[in-house]
């Protein structure tokens, strides 16, 4: 089984991915920032899996159908599907007005029809088969619909996280975590390095609004899913006594959809605003319908709030105020999201004193403001929460949708909590047969190391299956051969793996070491009473997966069965090569009665 990084690798657009297993799955379909990117794909795909409706996710579809590369169907969540298509048809309407400049439309209204009659949905948390493939939408908490993607194959299990939310939104459920052991997890990193304030998002933009003082006007740009709806319910909860107008028809038209798809909202929302169109309706709100109104609008100075797309400035109805709103002192732009690189919002934001819009060049005299907080994304501390609150660490993470210097200190991050992640380039292609995976079989750890205070980790080091011998390697042996991996991964080169040691040595070592080194931290008093005990019970015997990984840290022990690891459990309990849980427990229980 082969899987194909064709975008969203090192970067944050373009998110595509295919999974070859003699069937082929694309995951995701995503536009590209850069032109001349746009046409990827070259080869025929069965299916594809859209984790939400987000242009960088879907946005291709389109010249699938029209390339007739697709031979099966398109599976989403029914909500993706129906805001998909929304983004779908007005990203239509926006090319066919750039080809009156002279640009190529890549698609057009027809292929839109084509494809939402090769499309199906099926629910969050329902499972269903696509050749040998049983695949599940999770809820991923980003936008409504937005769902992260559960592939299991010949017992390998994949998830696609697709763009994750960080449990800060105002309208939506928390990621659901999935409670499988994951073999591959292919993550998302856009905030990887970065944290988000931990004030709710309204009170955040409460405070920036109401502090700053005598201003014209504001204009905010946001996406039209999603953003645009939660600044307007935070609006809703502050209850501010400014005008508010939202320039977006498709803002409006997605926000009606969350009348009708109740099971992406969280449970105090869905019960609260039962009527339709109560949930975005406030005093002083606006929608503004027609162009000539949104026009009018820019050219009025009164003191107001225009909510309008696209997000990053990149067209849409934002662009009929941002040159009056620029070029006004009292004016203030207020950045509310992530701008990409490349982006008119990324120039403006890093301080660009003129820019360019439509070949008339414009001084930038509003104040630029930003606040950060009204993300859709999961931030560092939250993606590390995600794989932590994992029932069982994912054998393998590769991360994508992110720029790459972020995700670099990511990465970093991850290694330090001893996750094996790895960032693929553009086209690379990976067999996920032939990762980490199948030589380090067992991750039983033979030295004692301090984490803090009192986080511990016991018995570090590794068993390697190599062909039919079974090794016992040191630690440094392991993360040795992690970084050979990642380096054969990378070049792509056969690598040969370091000698073993001898087996009987690391038998008497480990006793031995295993009683000092239990003793000196109870006398150091690293190591609780309670904690020695809480060892004892879960080493005890018939818990065979204890074997296979165990990790005290923050208090909690886990347990990481597996199919393979418990064979070589066996395997070697058989030989007799080592029989290191009992003598485990009876050295426990001895330094519990000496100290
Ligand atoms: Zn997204
Ligand atoms: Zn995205």
């Amino acid at each position: 089984m082969r899987l194909k990084f064709l975008g969203g690798a090192r970067e944050v657009t373009g998110s595509s991915f295919l999974l070859d297993f003699g069937y082929k799955i694309l995951v995701d379909c995503g536009m590209r920032q850069k032109e001349e990117e746009k046409i990827f794909l070259k080869e025929e795909v069965d299916a594809v899996l859209l984790t939400h409706a987000h242009l960088d996710h879907s946005g291709l579809l389109p010249l699938l159908i029209k390339n007739n590369l697709l031979k099966g169907n398109v599976y989403s969540t029914p909500a993706t599907k129906e805001v998909a298509s929304l983004l779908l048809f007005d990203a239509a309407k926006i090319q066919r007005e750039d080809e009156e400049k002279g640009k190529k439309a890549l698609f057009d209204e027809n292929d839109i029809v084509n494809l939402l009659k090769v499309w199906e949905t099926y629910d969050l948390n329902k499972q269903f088969s696509l050749g040998n493939a049983r695949v599940k939408f999770l809820d991923a908490g980003h936008i409504i619909g937005s769902s992260q993607i559960l592939i299991e194959i010949e017992g390998i299990k994949i998830l696609f996280t697709g763009d994750i939310g960080c449990g800060r939104s105002l309208l939506l459920n928390k990621p659901d975590v999935p409670k499988e052991h994951i073999d591959y997890l292919i993550i998302e990193s856009t905030y990887g390095d970065r944290e988000h304030p931990d004030k709710p998002p309204e009170e955040i933009l409460y405070e920036e609004i109401t502090s700053l003082g005598d201003y014209s006007r504001i204009l905010i740009p946001a996406f039209a899913v999603g953003r645009a709806q939660e600044i307007i319910y935070g609006l809703k909860l502050k209850g501010l006594d400014i005008p508010v107008f939202l320039d977006s028809p498709l803002a409006e038209k997605v926000a009606e959809t969350y009348d009708y798809f109740l099971p992406y909202l969280k449970p105090e929302i869905k019960n609260k605003w039962k009527k339709m169109g109560e949930m975005f309706s406030i005093p002083h709100l606006e929608y503004v319908r027609s162009n000539k109104r949104s026009k009018e609008l820019a050219e009025d100075r009164k003191k107001k709030i225009v909510i309008a797309a696209s997000g990053m400035l990149e067209g849409g109805r934002v662009m009929n105020h941002l040159p009056h709103i620029l070029k006004d002192e009292n004016a203030v732009l207020l950045f509310i999201g992530y701008q990409a690189e490349g982006t008119l919002g990324r120039k403006i934001l890093e301080g660009e004193r003129s820019v360019w819009i439509e070949d008339k060049e414009i001084e930038v005299k509003c104040s630029i403001k930003k606040i950060e907080g009204f993300s859709a994304h999961s931030d560092r501390r939250g993606l590390i929460n995600f794989i932590n609150n994992l029932p069982f660490y994912p054998s393998y993470i590769f991360i994508v949708h992110g720029e790459y210097e972020t995700q670099k200190r990511f990465a970093d991050e991850l290694r330090i909590q001893k996750f094996y992640p790895y960032i693929p380039s553009k086209e690379e292609e990976i067999d996920l047969k032939g990762g980490a995976r199948e030589k380090i079989i067992i991750d039983f750890e033979k030295k004692f190391q301090k984490y803090g205070m009192y986080e511990i980790m016991l018995f570090t080091g590794g068993i390697l299956k190599d062909d039919n011998l079974i090794r016992v390697i040191s630690k440094e042996d392991l993360f040795e051969i992690i970084n050979e991996e990642e380096k054969r991964l990378k070049h792509k080169e056969k690598v040969e793996i370091p000698v073993d040691i001898e087996k009987e040595e690391i038998e008497s070592i480990t006793e031995e070491e295993f009683y000092r080194e239990l003793k000196n931290m109870r006398e150091e008093k690293i190591l609780s009473k309670s904690k020695l005990q809480e060892f004892i019970e879960n080493a005890s015997p018939g818990i065979d997966n204890l074997f296979s990984w165990i990790r005290i840290t923050k208090n909690k022990i886990r347990f990481y069965p597996d199919k393979e690891k418990n064979d070589m459990v066996a395997e070697i309990l058989l030989r007799g090569i080592n029989s290191l849980r009992e003598i485990a427990v009876s050295i426990a229980e001895k330094v519990l009665e000496e100290t």
